[in-house]
């Protein structure tokens, strides 16, 4: 995990029990699951902080967060889209990406805040075009992700607004902490959100249509992939725009991402205030 210690500095570190061990300065990048990285982390023998005197930072800073639109069957079913053939493919801007505790923050013009709970993989070497194993071994780690996603901005403003959409300041959380992946199942964790206590999608990532070894050939065919490249897996059935009635984001809630093996990925939700003159962005 990459953390801001009691002295203000930004770090990586390991979670052991209830506790973090310090291990390294953090660079641009936070942690970038290269094997190198990883033996850094295992090795740790700093300092060790109680999580209440840290403040924990998402793991990594990507360089790029490439997102996979209808990658779960019931999610598929929920929203009436055709099953794709290929994966679709769709990008988050960085700039986004928030820790967990971290506010997301709802724009006044966002009407339709919505949440959606995955599976990320970080990307652990440089990738490209690469088959079978090698792509798989692309993964260097595995972490929860909520792709935020405003509704209006992404389905109402016109065709193709999805990068606009999911793009919102604070609209990508990530972590809590980087898992190895050969600490974990991937290909069958449980996964799940849970919006002030209520549990609003439960599902498990074997029922995901293109899994990391699919994605990862298709995305490597056009794109080289860079350690601490995010790829969120996409989200199961159970968001809120597809709830009778549908229901969003609003200020004073709380949303957890849970993952079986990596943990929970909380962040409070808070509401941008209106300006209260004139401004904003003209509409024709
Ligand atoms: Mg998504």
């Amino acid at each position: 995990m990459r953390y801001i210690d009691p002295e203000g500095r930004t770090r990586l570190g390991r979670f052991v029990d209830d506790h973090v061990i310090d291990a390294a300065p953090a660079d641009s990048v936070g942690f970038d699951a290269r094997p190198e990285s990883w033996s850094l982390i295992e090795n740790a023998r700093g300092m060790q902080f109680g999580v209440d005197e840290i403040r924990l930072l998402a793991p990594t800073n990507p360089g790029k967060v490439l997102c996979v639109g209808s990658n779960y069957r019931d999610h598929i079913e929920e929203t009436g889209v055709q099953q794709p053939q290929y994966p679709i493919i769709f990008v988050k801007l960085s700039s986004a990406i928030i820790g967990p505790g971290e506010d997301i923050v709802l724009p006044y013009d966002e009407p339709q805040p919505d949440w959606e709970a995955e599976l990320a993989l970080v990307i652990g070497r440089r990738t490209r075009r690469a088959t079978g194993a090698q792509a798989l071994a692309a993964v260097g780690g595995l972490t929860a992700f909520n792709d935020v996603s405003g509704r209006y901005g992404q389905l109402t403003t016109g065709l193709g607004q999805y990068t606009r959409g999911k793009s919102f300041d604070t609209f990508g959380p990530l972590g809590p902490a980087v898992v190895h992946p050969e600490d974990l199942d991937g290909a069958a964790l449980d996964i799940g959100l849970v919006l002030n206590g209520e549990t609003m999608q439960q599902s498990n990532t074997k029922h995901l249509l293109f899994d990391a070894q699919a994605l990862i050939e298709w995305v490597s065919a056009a794109s080289t992939l860079f350690p601490g490249d995010v790829i969120a897996t996409g989200t199961p059935g159970g968001v809120g725009i597809a709830l009778d009635p549908p229901r969003y984001l609003a200020d004073g809630d709380v949303v957890d991402v849970v993952i079986e093996g990596i943990g929970t990925l909380r962040n409070p939700v808070r509401a941008e205030p209106a300006p209260t003159m004139a401004g904003g962005v003209a509409s024709k």
